[in-house]
């Protein structure tokens, strides 16, 4: 993407945003740049997981849901051999975030990035995510989580297969478990199919809330499909309907934070 590209993007971002808390546009094109939207989606992370002192202790250690936490997930995680994506991963990606977010973003695998840094979304399109996120007021380490399907990169970017889904599923179960996230946001075709346990498109999955229940004793959690921003920096006719998915979603933290207030 060039400069002018990006500058156009951040433009647009930041007018929808403008609308949405507005209802009008506070500036012109030139009024927003890439350092001050960069700025503005640097916030500290509130919750980064710990790398345990002896991670051998925990692999394949069976933990009650009274005693699990999100420390003891990641570090499950950093020694998991469960599928082939073990050999080739630099880092596990278990996510990050706030302990209690208002919404969980959940992708589909880590990227080249991600592997490297051993953080979800960190990449052009994680950044693009951060910035559509922040529009609505939702920030990884204060009010939002965001994870992965699976939690190491599959090999050149790969959708990630059925068994590798499968040894992953257990750990998002537990990671929404212990966040209990009021909201869930999809980003994409593979993390929709495969958390909703559909084979529907992302078009037909997109553009409303789908109740979710992750287990017999958890609550229902509403799950917003929509695309995922790699698809939105290849394809831009979907910048337009991802913002309806973003207004959809600010209505409904508003509407849940009027009832927290009532
Ligand atoms: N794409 C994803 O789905 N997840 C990441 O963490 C990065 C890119």
């Amino acid at each position: 993407m060039t400069a002018e590209e990006k500058t156009t993007l951040f433009y647009l971002i930041n007018l929808a945003s403008d609308y949405i808390r507005d209802g009008h546009s506070r500036g012109n094109k030139d009024n927003y740049t890439q350092s001050e939207a960069e700025e503005k989606a640097t916030l500290p992370l509130a919750y980064m997981v710990e790398e345990p002192s002896d991670l051998a202790d925990l692999a394949g250690s069976e933990v009650s849901p009274e005693q699990d936490s999100l420390e003891t997930v990641a570090a499950e995680i950093r020694v998991c051999e469960a599928c082939g994506l073990a050999a080739t991963r630099t880092k596990t990606v278990p996510g990050e975030g706030a302990e209690r977010p208002l919404v969980m973003v959940i992708g589909e695998g880590p990227g080249a990035d991600e592997d490297a840094a051993g953080r979800p979304f960190v990449g052009r399109a994680g950044q693009l995510l951060d910035r559509m996120l922040g529009s609505i007021g939702l920030f990884r380490g204060k009010n939002c989580f965001i994870a992965n399907m699976v939690k190491c990169r599959p090999p050149g970017n790969r959708d990630p297969g059925p068994e590798e889904t499968a040894a992953c599923r257990a750990y998002l179960e537990r990671q929404i478990a212990l966040l209990k996230p009021k909201l869930i946001l999809c980003a994409g075709r593979v993390a929709s199919q495969n958390l909703l346990k559909t084979s529907k498109g992302i078009n037909a999955l997109r553009g409303d809330f789908i109740e979710f229940k992750p287990n017999s004793e958890s609550d229902v959690i509403p799950v917003l499909p929509t695309f995922h921003p790699s698809a939105i920096l290849r394809d831009e006719s979907l910048k337009r309907p991802a913002w309806e998915d973003l207004k959809l979603l600010k209505s409904r933290i508003e509407s849940l934070s009027a009832e927290i207030e009532a």
